[in-house]
């Protein structure tokens, strides 16, 4: 679980790596992974195999964050030159050592790796025809239903990139996956292109990445994005593609929230820097919804791009008012509730030199259930802040996600059944605005977008039941 407060969560990062000259990739994996930390802190893991040798997997994961699970002892005993890694923040299937990735295959043609992140609106009615055919699940997660069906369909095509293209016209829903059969290393996007996925070059090394920001952090160079249908495949040949599962551009569906919230800001998705996107949203806060004040202030780290954006649009300055405790981790103990610690107190304290006295804008990104906008509102008004005047830099979530991120349930959402003055009330801000829908696709650089918890209707049918499916209850 993430220190974030009232944040919806990422499902996953993926990340896979195939060096062409036989050196080994698990120490790489281990940094592309810790730059993807964001995206999952539940737990992660890393298989790798060797190319040259006979198929052998090393594989290890475990429930925690990356520099807790993998030391240097044992990333060293993971000897292979091709693999894939993964961190994973749980929408779909439980927190349990077992739901781990990258999945390991063994079956009638090798040995499969696989991470995926996103998730499947069909998997309960997949994993019901598997079971009734004897398949044997392992785990609770839908990357499990993908796995088999990639590998029920490898037995009958001829190329391990084929059964994966097969395995795509049965799944529907969000994903990007990474796969390595025994001699490559495939990467996927679904058709509508929800998650991230983009490819990197390092030496003679290629790289599949959730993130850009990941193949920085190995000192690998960007590539292309993976497009949204598309499959590629790399082996000794280097890459080879495949886009007979692609749509037309209207129709494709990028996550806008990876925009928003979720993907590190020195990342670029799709064309469009994160960075860029945030800013974007500032400025266009500031140009419909302005208001006199005297600071502007960022709600760390998430609401800063876009404060920066504000202040250069509006000629206000723009300031720091919070300072995040860094050190706020996981087993982090939450304060009682009748105890005179709050935890947002604990994680977030404002400079009251900033604020006194002044009439402060508030940046934030989103609120989701509105259990902490109302405590930040009141601490910059302790702090002695004249007046707060919140702005959003989305829109008000009104409806859940099904594709990969935990925004809940419509009855736990504070837009559902609200008005915005209802919500300035409940906390208690001097005015509250939202950036407008309208805007939504121009932090996008104009490429198709969903925004289905933002209006209710999404690039594909929701599914009518709950999708964690029975299993997972
Ligand atoms: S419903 Fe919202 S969070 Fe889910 S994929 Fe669409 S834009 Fe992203």
């Amino acid at each position: 679980m993430s220190w974030e407060p009232d944040k919806p969560h990422e499902e996953c990062g993926v990340f896979g790596m195939y060096d062409l000259d036989g050196n080994d990739v698990a120490s790489s994996i281990y940094y592309g992974l810790f730059a993807l930390q964001h995206r999952g802190q539940e737990s992660c893991g890393i298989a790798v195999s060797d190319t040259f040798g006979p198929r052998k997997v090393d594989l290890l994961k475990g429930m925690g964050l990356v520099n807790e699970v993998f030391n240097q002892e044992n990333i060293a005993s993971l000897k292979g030159n091709i693999g894939v890694g993964h961190c994973r923040y749980s929408t779909a299937g439980e927190s349990i050592p077992s739901n781990a990735q990258p999945l390991v295959i063994n079956y009638v043609k090798g040995t499969l790796m696989l991470a995926h992140n996103g998730n499947l609106i069909n998997a309960n009615e997949l994993r019901e025809e598997l079971a009734y055919t004897g398949a044997i699940f392992q785990t609770t997660i839908d990357s499990e239903v993908i796995a088999y069906h990639i590998a029920r369909e490898r037995i009958k095509t001829k190329t391990a990139e084929q059964a994966v293209v097969n395995a795509m016209k049965k799944i529907k829903g969000a994903y990007a996956l990474v796969v390595s059969s025994p001699r490559k290393l495939i990467g996927a996007r679904d058709p509508y292109g929800f998650k991230p996925l983009c490819i990197g070059k390092r030496d003679n090394a290629y790289i599949l990445a959730s993130e850009t920001c990941a193949l920085d952090t190995i000192d690998a160079e960007f590539v292309r994005d993976v497009e949204p249908g598309e499959v590629v495949v790399i082996d000794k040949d280097g890459i080879k593609s495949d886009r007979s599962l692609c749509l037309k551009p209207e129709e494709q569906a990028r996550c806008v929230f990876e925009y928003i919230y979720f993907a590190r800001p020195d990342s670029n998705f799709d064309g469009t820097s994160v960075y860029h996107s945030r800013i974007m949203a500032g400025k266009f806060l500031a140009m419909d919804s302005p208001v006199d004040a005297d600071i502007v202030v960022g709600v760390p780290e998430s609401g800063n791009a876009a404060a920066m954006g504000y202040a250069m649009q509006s000629g206000i300055p723009y300031g720091t008012a919070f300072i995040k405790n860094a050190y706020v981790g996981r087993t982090f103990i939450k304060p009682q509730q009748k105890s005179r610690e709050s935890s947002v107190r604990v994680k977030l304290n404002v400079l009251k030199e900033a604020v006194n006295g002044k009439r402060v804008v508030m940046i934030d990104d989103s609120i989701v259930r509105g259990t902490t906008s109302d405590r930040i509102v009141q601490m910059l008004k302790d702090a002695g802040a004249t007046e707060v005047h919140v702005r959003i830099s989305s829109p008000p979530f009104i409806s859940e996600c099904y594709f990969g991120t935990d925004v809940p349930n419509k009855e736990q959402l504070i837009a559902h059944n609200r008005t915005i003055e209802d919500i300035r009330q409940v906390i208690g801000s001097d005015s509250l605005a939202y950036l407008s829908i309208d805007r939504l696709i121009e932090l996008s650089g104009g490429k198709s977008i969903c925004k289905g918890c933002f209006t209710g209707e999404y690039p594909m049918e929701p599914p009518t039941e709950d999708i964690r499916g029975e299993y997972d209850k």
